[in-house]
């Protein structure tokens, strides 16, 4: 391998380096290290000085020692279990190298009798002598011992000498490659470059400077890969020209007349976006987003019924069956009756679903309602002009790319989700798309009160449960498990449930992950019938199903989760009249970060704030919803620690846009950062 300016090559298989083979290449794809790009960013952990030469004589126990050697005499005792010996001098004294499992002819190789030989290893003593058993290092050229040598956190079947000599001859080879950033923000690192700043990255005597100039532009490298990305995405859709729908609000007021609210201010200003959106000649690509219960439903129904009206056919797409049956019933409610909308479902029979979809096929159903699957379903649709698409923090800007596509390009599409995300974060998360942003909740809504509750205190939480009862509330009971694990000592749902069942017979039911599709759409169902009282389950309630009628939501293990999931599982209830509560189960006293967590929890009821803060305290990794939210996890960067990056970025591709700047100028970075097929498209 030559030092080259081709850094494609960095994308190459390690087997492209010398000296790796297959079995290298299988064990380090184990840890999701498929080419050379991706082995940089495994940092050393520490380093072993192995610089300092040591005479036998000043050697000391215990310690890491490098020493130069001659080797005098072979000791091999060829008997099970004795190691092999080499006794070695210096001028001041002797030393054993101690050998178990390793074969004469390999001894006699590397210490050949009355050489000199440098080796390094950890000092011991015995019978009076100095030894190193199994010397790490044994060579004639003292050169490739005598340094610093980095410690990587090492997989079974690669050793420390094997995995440094990689890293090493990447190291030596790394490419030149064109400067990606404008002047001004490399002043900002110091006019760090890209390969010297891989360099000090790997130096072991820099572990943990995460401050430094050459860390934090490899971090800003990868947040202006991922901002670009959804920047083109979000140019080539918005070049996409559509016909325009044409409507008038007329929809809006029948609807409204229907209901006993008003709009929120930021339901009509999210509304009015839409809208505009849907009468322009480009094609929309906009995400609603809003806490849960601020009401996103109504707005989506709203729209959909504008462009219905302008001619085209809606698909509304739901996490699951019943969030989907819920929203069917809510449009067959408001929308007028000449307007023929369907739902498909699993329990859809066959017949019927033929008919639907040749009634889809000639434009006589305007809007249908489903899961995910109407998508995969061969529905034809004779003139689709919108897609919405519910609850969608499942998504990464890859697959959205792929359902805006899908539609066509008269077709607008609209996602809601109810994934707080920080500030910082949210170019990051959605820089494909517009946003619209609904903070402020219904005026009727009370504050879910929030309380902690120990468990040695579950009789006080059961006589509550029966008061609430007894005034005709419904309970969801949420438990970390389904069934009881021997290594987690959490609460599990069958174990509560049996619990329950004792005492209140007839009215306990449960839910979990477990229970199949069809039982678990028929539970849901009774329970919104108010056929029971207690449900038992895990935190699939979480996703966006309204139960006005549930008033109680009791959370065991409750420090197990992030606040934004503890919100969101809250919010599940107090979409009612009454005054709803939540009551958090610990196991123990909680710790000062677990009160403060909490009382963030009962203080605040606005998602964004919770996320905030929940970021602040736990990192964001564990935020709900952000493992699958479309923000990839990044190498280096960090929402929390460069915060103040992900702003720069921010501005970064702003000024790209206004400048329109060549794409191809970050090619490379691209390329590199951003490995899917998706670039292609872009540049
Ligand atoms: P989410 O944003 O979590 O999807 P929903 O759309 O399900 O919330 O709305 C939650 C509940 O609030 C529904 O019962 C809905 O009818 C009601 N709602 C929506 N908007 C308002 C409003 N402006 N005032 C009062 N209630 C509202
Ligand atoms: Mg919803």
């Amino acid at each position: 391998m030559k030092n080259n300016n081709n850094y494609e090559f960095l994308l190459n298989k390690l087997t492209s380096l010398n000296g790796v083979g297959k079995k290298t290449t299988e064990i380090l794809k184990k840890k999701g290290i498929t080419n050379i790009f991706d082995i940089l960013w495994r940092l050393p952990k520490s380093y072993i000085d192995r610089s300092k030469k040591s005479k036998i004589n000043e050697l000391q126990i215990g310690q890491i020692s490098t020493i130069t050697i001659k080797p005098i005499k072979y000791s091999f005792p060829r008997i099970r279990n004795l190691p092999n010996k080499v006794t070695c001098k210096d001028d001041t004294g002797y030393l054993d190298c101690i050998f178990f499992n390793s074969y004469e002819g390999y001894i006699k190789k590397i210490l050949p009798i009355n050489q000199n030989i440098t080796v390094s290893g950890k000092v011991g003593y015995y019978k009076k002598k100095y030894q190193i058993t199994n010397p790490s290092y044994v060579s004639k050229d003292e050169s490739i011992i005598e340094k610093i040598h980095s410690k990587y956190r090492l997989t079974e079947g690669i050793n420390e000498k094997y995995y440094n000599k990689i890293i090493d001859q990447i190291l030596n080879n790394l490419p030149i490659i064109p400067e990606w950033h404008d002047k001004k923000i490399l002043k900002k690192f110091n006019n760090e470059k890209w390969n010297d700043s891989i360099i000090k990255l790997h130096d072991p005597k820099n572990i943990g400077n995460f401050q430094s100039s050459y860390y934090r532009r490899l971090a800003f490298d990868e947040i202006l890969a991922s901002l670009l990305i959804s920047s083109e995405i979000r140019k080539k859709i918005k070049k996409i020209k559509k016909k325009n729908k044409v409507f008038n609000i007329g929809q809006f007021n029948e609807i409204q007349k229907k209901l006993n609210f008003n709009l929120t201010n930021d339901q009509k200003n999210a509304l009015e976006e839409i809208n505009f959106d849907l009468k322009s000649k480009n094609k929309m690509f906009r995400l609603l987003q809003g806490d849960v219960g601020s009401g996103k439903t109504i707005v989506a129904l709203i729209s959909a019924l504008n462009v219905v009206e302008s001619g085209f056919q809606v698909a509304l797409m739901s996490p699951t069956e019943i969030l989907s049956r819920q929203h069917y019933s809510l449009a067959k409610k408001l929308f007028p009756k000449n307007i023929s909308i369907e739902i498909l479902s699993g329990k859809t029979e066959n017949k019927q679903k033929i008919s639907i979809y040749k009634k889809i096929k000639e434009n006589e159903i305007k809007v249908i309602f489903g899961t995910h699957s109407l998508f995969q379903k061969k529905i034809n649709f004779s003139n689709l002009g919108y897609i919405i698409i519910d609850e969608q923090h499942k998504f990464g800007v890859k697959q959205r790319k792929s359902l805006s596509d899908k539609g066509g390009k008269n077709c607008d599409v609209l996602l809601m989700s109810a994934t707080p995300i920080p500030r910082t974060l949210i170019m990051s998360v959605y820089g494909d798309m517009d946003i619209s942003i609904i903070r402020e909740k219904p005026k009727n809504r009370k504050k879910v009160i929030t309380y902690s509750k120990l468990e040695s205190k579950l009789s006080d939480v059961v006589n509550f449960v029966k008061k609430q009862i007894k005034d005709g509330d419904q309970i969801f009971w949420v438990c970390p498990l389904i069934k009881e694990s021997k290594k987690i000592d959490h609460e599990s749902a069958i174990n509560k449930y049996q619990y329950l069942k004792k005492i209140f017979p007839n009215s306990v039911n449960i839910l979990h992950g477990n229970i199949d599709k069809i039982e678990k759409e028929k539970i849901l169902n009774s329970f919104l019938k108010k056929k029971f009282n207690i449900l038992v389950s895990t935190t699939i309630i979480e996703v966006g199903i309204d139960f006005p009628n549930a008033n109680v939501i009791i959370i065991e293990n409750a420090n197990k989760f992030g606040l934004s999931q503890l919100h969101q599982l809250r919010g599940r209830v107090g979409r009612g009249e009454k005054q709803a509560s939540c009551i958090l189960m610990f196991k123990s006293n909680l710790s000062e970060n677990a009160k403060k967590r909490i009382n963030i929890l009962k203080n605040s009821n606005d998602g964004f704030i919770i996320s905030e803060e929940d970021m602040k305290l736990r990192g964001f990794g564990d935020l709900l919803g952000f493992k699958q939210s479309g923000l990839k996890s990044y190498k280096l960067a960090d929402p929390i620690h460069n915060a103040d990056l992900f702003t720069l970025g921010e501005e970064e591709i702003k000024r790209i846009e206004k400048e329109e700047i060549d794409i191809k100028r970050y090619k490379p970075l691209l390329k590199l950062y951003d490995q899917a097929d998706i670039i292609n498209d872009i540049i």
